[in-house]
């Protein structure tokens, strides 16, 4: 087929749509130099569900006016005739479905990309300083119609073209071309032309593919035509597999024909995807989680990485990454377990503080009585600890206390729980343990100590610590308190100190202590 074989069987077809009565008249009268702006109220206001779509996305983030909008009359005195003529034509179009010819062609699909561009081309011309941009919306949307129309009127070879396209990688315009001896912007163009487009909508669907082509002297169209050239690039990041090659396109192709920046670029690149789900919203299409720029080409470039890898080497980078994120999910579950701590945990020695301890006394209480069993408590303090604040100073002293804390830690099990009990005094809660186990454990936490050489800069310290031991059956002993077995240890440690420090006592209620 030749170009004029096509466009005569395009424009006689009964294929070709029909505009909806408001949307040509709206045509009619935008090109009369007479008309007014109530005459587009007017005209507008006899499609009630019409007017309704209009005032939503006049009032939407869309356009993100101050002042609310209520009325068509007012929607078109402040948007503007071209922006409300934008609107009518977009609302006409995007219900524009197969005809009764049956094709393979997905309408819905092709709405969805028309509007991903129309919201792309928008984004695009809103950064070029003072560009007129109320148009620029429905030229987005319709560049691509020719195809549309294709699909119509030649059902059977559109489909081959699709999978020509699709299989071969091939051009989509060169494959047009062999197929019709035209392309989808002429046949747009003429289609549009017969419905009775004005040239600044008209000009943009016949050079979108190729903006340098226009030669007119209308800067406005010229902008446009490169917008709408520029959003097929940005678009196809999107929704082709290629998202890397658009994306570079994109970017130069942007700087070179609009002098766009990197500020620029990043801002479209970071907004498009949100405002397509937006748009999607207003108009009634349904598109949801369009996955962001930054996302898809990340995606593409580990599929990159991977392509390149034989099976065995695929295999590995897998199990890598596996074992990558096992371990950042691991990492990421003791941080968020420690951030719920934090009001449990003593800042300087990062074991439970004290607030911890006392409910956590509680609770082993409840169980102890629960399960008739034995509770155990050590009271443990540094020795001669201020002498060694004053000696090495207070820095020093903390750093005792962290690694004092540390080497506790490590000596004690799972469900012991080891708390600072304030200053330089700690305490180790020993569930189900009689006082013999509980003298066993603080004897080796003592020797521990002593025997730990506390290494800061240089300086090796030498701290001991003296240790009160309490014991309890809550469910049989008589007078038992969580008060009283705590200053049992108490008492124990106090003799501890007396009897020269850097060793145990037992509290018990005949001796009122017992040492070890
Ligand atoms: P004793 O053997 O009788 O326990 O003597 P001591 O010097 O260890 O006991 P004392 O209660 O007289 O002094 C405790 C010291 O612990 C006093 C205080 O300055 C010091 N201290 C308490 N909390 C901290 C802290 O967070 N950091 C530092 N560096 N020192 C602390
Ligand atoms: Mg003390
Ligand atoms: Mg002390």
């Amino acid at each position: 087929m030749n170009q004029e074989e096509t466009l005569t069987a395009v424009l006689s077809s009964d294929e070709l749509p029909t505009l909806p009565i408001v949307a040509s008249k709206i045509i009619t009268l935008t090109a009369r130099e007479d008309t007014t702006l109530s005459d587009i109220a007017n005209l507008v206001s006899t499609d009630t569900a019409l007017s309704v779509k209009i005032l939503k996305v006049a009032n939407s983030a869309f356009y993100s006016f101050a002042q609310q909008i209520s009325s068509i009359n007012q929607a078109v005195s402040i948007l503007g005739i071209n922006a409300v003529r934008s609107l009518v034509l977009s609302f006409s179009f995007l219900s524009l479905r197969a005809g009764k010819k049956k094709v393979q062609f997905d309408f819905e699909q092709f709405w969805k990309n028309s509007l991903a561009g129309a919201v792309a081309s928008k984004l695009i011309l809103e950064r070029v300083k003072g560009a007129d941009t109320e148009e620029i919306f429905i030229c987005g949307l319709l560049q691509n119609l020719g195809e549309l129309i294709l699909a119509r009127t030649f059902p059977e070879e559109y489909d081959k073209i699709i999978a020509k396209v699709n299989e071969h990688q091939h051009d989509a315009l060169n494959v047009q071309e062999d197929t019709f001896g035209t392309t989808h912007p002429t046949i747009g163009y003429e289609v549009a032309k017969k419905w009775g487009f004005p040239e600044v909508l008209l000009l943009p669907i016949l050079y979108h593919h190729d903006p340098l082509s226009y030669k007119g002297d209308n800067e406005k169209i010229a902008v446009t035509c490169k917008a709408s050239y520029l959003s097929d690039l940005l678009i196809s990041i999107l929704y082709s597999n290629k998202p890397q090659e658009f994306h570079k396109r994109f970017r130069k192709e942007a700087k070179d024909l609009l002098g766009l920046n990197n500020t620029d670029l990043d801002h479209i690149l970071n907004a498009v995807h949100k405002q397509v789900d937006q748009a999607g919203e207003y108009f009634g299409m349904r598109i949801k989680n369009t996955k962001s720029i930054q996302e898809i080409l990340q995606e593409a470039n580990i599929r990159l990485s991977l392509i390149n890898l034989d099976f065995d080497q695929m295999n590995q980078e897998l199990i890598k990454t596996k074992v990558e994120l096992e371990n950042l999910t691991r990492e990421l579950k003791t941080k968020n377990k420690l951030l719920g701590d934090l009001a449990n945990i003593d800042g300087l020695t990062e074991i439970y503080n004290h607030r911890y301890f006392q409910n956590s006394l509680d609770k082993e209480i409840s169980r102890a009585i629960r399960s008739e069993t034995e509770i155990s408590l050590l009271l443990i303090d540094i020795d001669f600890f201020k002498k060694f604040n004053d000696t090495y100073g207070h820095q020093a002293g903390d750093f005792i206390l962290k690694e004092f804390s540390k080497v506790l830690k490590q000596e004690i099990r799972k469900y012991d729980t080891l708390a600072r009990y304030g200053g330089e005094e700690f305490t180790v809660i020993l569930p189900d343990t009689s006082s013999t186990e509980a003298l066993i454990v603080a004897e080796k936490l003592r020797a521990v100590i002593d025997a730990y050489i506390f290494e800061d800069s240089q300086i090796d310290y030498h701290v001991t610590a003296s240790f009160g031991v309490s014991t309890a059956r809550p469910v049989t002993d008589d007078n038992f308190s969580k008060s009283n077995f705590i200053s049992e240890s108490d008492a124990a440690l106090y003799k501890a100190k007396e009897d020269g420090r850097n060793r145990i006592a037992l509290y018990s209620e005949k001796k009122k202590w017992y040492k070890f």
